[in-house]
């Protein structure tokens, strides 16, 4: 059974085609489209072999399954491997996020009402305010929280037991995470971004639950402009049937898909406007960096932390962006792409030259 005690995200209206975060579009598909077992579950192999031994020694033990902590970008399946672990473990799960945890009172209502076994979902765990991670240390560690009871000197420290339940924290970094809550996690995962391989199959899964009708070909050419992100990918799978259908015969093809994508802006390689905005203001700004993040959210007006865990993931793995310590540059490949000429400053090849060494 599913829970959720409180809306988990606050899903947006106005994001890009390829923003990797939640809108309030991908609400009711999304609930349709989440795989519900590890089979089902496409790519993470690494991810899901470690859960698969787990969840089957818990099982055998007769034990709650350790505390998991899943990290990646926003929209590789953090929040649908919950789900499948709690299904697997045969338990409730209950959803929450980090920011709509406000009082220390809030935490422990939701901890006192889980059963034997559950699990307990907090997305953007690294939201949490400190105070409020200090209920989640004894709750992790000793299954217990303490909590005062009455105000000045009659106030005292009551300690309650919890059931044994299963914290599966997500975050899109777990560097920002404080130290003691991440050590009390027994299991860390990191997700990937997918292959367009791999994004194929789920678009061609998600296109027969939805009744669309795509090809291999057309199923690969949206995958490989989705940046890595099953969630991008069902976006614009749904976009490219409006096209399909309203000026087509509403069956995608590559050839129907490339259209669509191209209308939207999206290039042969999933960027948009943003991204290409944000490459030639390295190039062209900064001589291809390196320029300092800061620096560089203020000229692009984005915060720093979006381009951190939205933008940046998918351009260094493309190979167009390159995280140094005096900042980020622009690759050679990302002039190709943006058709601007390479030319290589002093300073520049030196880091360049120590960033092969
Ligand atoms: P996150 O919590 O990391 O932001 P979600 O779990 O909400 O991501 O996943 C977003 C959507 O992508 C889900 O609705 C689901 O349909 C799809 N999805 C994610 N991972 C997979 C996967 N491995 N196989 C198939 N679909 C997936």
């Amino acid at each position: 059974m599913i829970e959720s005690s409180e809306p988990m995200f606050a899903p947006s209206d106005d994001l890009r085609m390829v923003s990797p975060e939640y809108s309030t579009a991908d609400v009711d598909a999304e609930l349709s489209l989440r795989p519900k077992s590890l089979d089902e579950y496409i790519g993470q192999d690494k991810a899901k072999d470690n859960l698969r031994i787990y969840i089957a020694a818990a099982r055998q033990r007769k034990e709650s399954l350790d505390h998991v902590l899943l990290y990646g970008p926003p929209g590789l399946g953090k929040t649908t491997l919950s789900g499948i672990i709690a299904r697997e473990m045969g338990v409730n799960l209950r959803v929450t996020s980090g920011p709509s945890i406000e009082k220390q009172g809030d935490l422990v209502a939701l901890l006192t009402n889980l059963s034997e076994g559950d699990v307990l979902f907090i997305d953007e765990i690294h939201r949490l305010s400190r105070n409020i991670e200090e209920i989640l240390y004894p709750a992790m560690e000793d299954f217990a929280v303490d909590i005062i009871i009455g105000k000045g000197p009659s106030a005292r420290s009551i300690r309650l037991d919890l059931p044994h339940f299963t914290l599966v924290g997500a975050t899109t970094r777990s560097g920002q995470l404080s130290a003691p809550l991440r050590d009390r996690f027994g299991v860390l995962l990191r997700l990937e971004l997918y292959t367009p391989e791999q994004l194929a199959q789920i678009v061609l899964r998600s296109a027969s639950i939805l009744g669309i009708e795509i090809d291999r070909e057309g199923a690969l050419e949206i995958a490989s402009r989705s940046r890595g992100t099953p969630r991008i990918a069902n976006r614009l799978l749904k976009r490219v049937r409006d096209i399909a259908q309203i000026e087509f015969d509403g069956r995608i093809t590559e050839r129907i898909a490339s259209v669509a994508l191209s209308r939207f802006e999206i290039d042969q390689l999933g960027l948009d406007d943003f991204d290409r905005r944000m490459l030639s203001v390295i190039i062209e700004k900064y001589n291809g960096g390196p320029v300092g993040l800061d620096t560089l959210a203020a000229a692009v007006g984005e915060e720093s932390v979006t381009l951190e865990d939205v933008y940046e993931p998918y351009l260094m793995q493309i190979g167009f962006l390159n995280r140094t310590s005096r900042g980020r540059c622009a690759t050679k490949a990302a002039y190709e792409h943006l058709g601007l000429p390479y030319l290589v400053s002093e300073e520049k090849s030196s880091v360049q030259q120590s960033l092969l060494s």
